[in-house]
């Protein structure tokens, strides 16, 4: 009873938590302001990482962000994004976690982002951790701990 319980106790680490690289939207930093909205827009996401071409992560990239950029004095200035790249808006000032790193490192870091990107010891981006994988995770272990506690007071 007491092995069974620690096994399912055991924290994750990030690589096991993470959404692959391959499977997460982005942009590049030299991409048009227009270019990031519309893929932020098709993808549903409110904001996505910024690669450069060598797969090296360079930031975040947010909806708002871009959407403060088309503010003019009377009137919304979208042919404003077309003029200003990615990498002139972009946060650079995120954390990062690597794939060694565990799901409480992450969880520290999501407390202020929605997501918290993976990366390499060269930089390289390797996937995102985001918020619902670990309110996910702590919800199987909150069930799993309940029950345990529950078979071994019956
Ligand atoms: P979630 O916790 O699943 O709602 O995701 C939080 C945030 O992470 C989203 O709003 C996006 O900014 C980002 N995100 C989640 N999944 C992806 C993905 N596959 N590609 C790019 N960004 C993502």
């Amino acid at each position: 009873m007491v092995s069974l319980q620690k096994e399912t106790l055991r924290i994750p680490l990030v690589s096991e938590l993470m959404i692959p690289s391959e499977k997460v939207a982005h942009v590049q930093i030299s991409n048009p302001l227009e270019h990031a909205l519309l893929v932020l827009v098709k993808s549903g996401y409110s904001a996505v990482p910024v690669l450069d071409p060598s797969y090296t992560f360079q930031g975040v990239i947010s909806k708002t962000r871009i959407l403060e950029e088309t503010i003019g004095i009377e009137e919304f200035e979208m042919n404003r994004l077309s003029e200003i790249m990615v990498k002139e808006v972009m946060d650079d000032q995120v954390p990062c976690l690597t794939k060694e790193q565990t799901m409480i490192d992450a969880l520290h870091k999501l407390i202020d982002h929605p997501f918290v990107c993976v990366t390499n010891d060269k930089g390289e981006f390797d996937g995102i951790v985001t918020r619902r994988t670990i309110l996910k995770q702590f919800s199987k272990h909150y069930h799993e701990t309940l029950k345990y506690t529950m078979l071994e007071t019956t």
